[in-house]
């Protein structure tokens, strides 16, 4: 696609980067087709080639954002389905990311989206504030069923829906050796919402990898990923969780890098592994978050189907493997975890449209919650057309918003893992697998 950007305009970093992405692009539309917005809707704003469109528009003529192309990048979740199907290889990633803090930094949203996005920032990515959120929203949650009138108000139900669901849990990051002989030692990244919503998640982590022969260990100070407030466009605010992160992780690291920083949720792999890229220009951290970004692994990464060893009969167990757009997309892991789990000798299916998220999409699930709930319901059935016994997945947003409207119960794969090489039945599988 031709682009027009001046000299001056290309001085700035994220401007050149845009520019490089727009100009991959040669208008063939292959990417429509797997967008999940464009599905839905089927207006060619919506879709990653419009977007391309609009954006290149807003930041060629450093136009004020208007109501209508803001409405169009908000609808985006960012899944990067698009970037998969993409021939041309256009790097979408950057430039969505660039229009969210473009418009972040010149467009008023209106008071009530303002004070719900301002809520979520500082709410969302702190464990303890999230904590008391989550209680408080579980008691006034009821008032979820007076509202739904506006998007606004939508949003707000869709939160306290949240919170009544999903009580807060607690989970001690504790260093723990290995159990078997000793591989490496690894970090276990904490997160910040994972803890709290499915700390069992963590839990299952830390005997898995122990049993692997990894020593686990956590970092001191860290903190969100920053995903969160990055894909709100509240670049700032994401840098400077960033950096805390390098610095906490730059500690415990020492003087003998670990084999990984390993990450259970998808969602902050994705962000973690773009540190480097982040803090490019940075020159007091561009080093160390290129080495945190270099570090920084899936869970299904790090382990080998050499290093579990089978303890448990599982053959009769069918799974249905969700993929999270943050793994499939973001990180372009499809096959590893499907492999580990067939491994141990789970029966492992995928659904049909597997390349579409599931609608949770970090904060999008709450500021979009009508195209989330669509997306989450059209995941639901094409899941439940496989009749699994279990859904697996390895992101927490993605089992929240999978598990709200199934019936069948959602684990992480590293829960599946951890049972069938000797540890505890998921606590979302009680009830069907009495303890052996
Ligand atoms: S990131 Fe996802 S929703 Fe956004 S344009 Fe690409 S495919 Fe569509
Ligand atoms: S698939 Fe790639 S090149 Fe084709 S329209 Fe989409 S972004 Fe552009």
């Amino acid at each position: 696609m031709k682009t027009e950007f001046s000299a001056n305009q290309l001085a700035d970093h994220e401007v050149s980067v845009s520019a490089g992405a727009i100009r991959k692009c040669v208008h063939c539309g292959f990417c429509n087709a797997t967008c999940p917005t464009y599905v839905l809707l089927g207006d060619e704003r919506d879709s990653p080639r419009g977007r391309i469109y609009l954006i290149k528009e807003m930041l060629e003529q450093e136009q004020q954002p208007t109501v209508e192309v803001v409405r169009h990048i908000d609808r985006c979740l960012s899944c990067l389905a698009c970037a998969t199907t993409c021939p041309s290889g256009v790097d979408y990633m950057h430039l969505i990311d660039h229009a969210r803090h473009y418009v972040e930094a010149r467009y008023r949203r209106p008071a009530s989206q303002r004070w719900l996005r301002w809520v979520l920032a500082k709410t969302l990515p702190y464990p303890s504030r999230l904590r008391w959120a989550l209680q408080l929203g579980h008691f006034v949650s009821p008032l979820a069923t007076l509202m739904g009138r506006s998007r606004s108000l939508d949003s707000i139900a869709t939160l306290l829906k949240l919170a009544s669901a999903n009580r807060p849990g607690r989970n001690v990051a504790v260093n723990s050796p290995a159990t078997s002989i000793r591989r490496a030692r690894v970090i276990l990244q904490q997160g910040c919402a994972e803890p709290l919503l499915r700390p069992q998640f963590r839990s299952a982590a830390v005997r898995l990898l122990n049993r692997a022969g990894f020593d686990v260990e956590f970092a001191a100070g860290e903190g969100c990923c920053g995903a969160l407030p990055h894909h709100m466009g509240r670049q700032q605010e994401a840098l400077a969780m960033v950096r805390q992160n390098v610095d906490a992780w730059t500690r415990t690291i020492g003087d003998t890098p670990p084999a990984a920083i390993v990450i259970t949720a998808s969602g902050c792999g994705t962000s973690i592994k773009e540190y480097g890229f982040l803090l490019r220009d940075d020159p007091l951290y561009a080093q160390r978050a290129a080495q945190i970004s270099t570090l920084a692994k899936d869970i299904s990464e790090v382990l080998t189907p050499q290093a579990l060893s089978p303890q448990r009969d599982v053959s009769a167990v069918r799974i249905a493997y969700h993929s999270a757009c943050s793994l499939q997309h973001g990180q372009k892991i499809v096959s590893q975890p499907r492999r580990l789990l067939e491994s141990l000798g789970f029966k492992v299916s995928v659904p049909a449209e597997a390349h579409l998220c599931c609608g949770s999409a970090g904060t999008y699930h709450i500021l979009q919650p009508a195209i989330a709930a669509q997306l989450g319901q059209r995941k639901v059935q094409q899941l439940a057309a496989l009749s699994p016994d279990i859904i697996a997945t390895s992101n927490v947003g993605c089992a929240v918003q999978i598990g709200s409207l199934s019936a069948t119960p959602v684990v992480h794969v590293a829960e599946l893992l951890d049972w069938a090489t000797g540890g505890p039945v998921p606590s979302a599988l009680g009830m069907r697998y009495p303890q052996q």
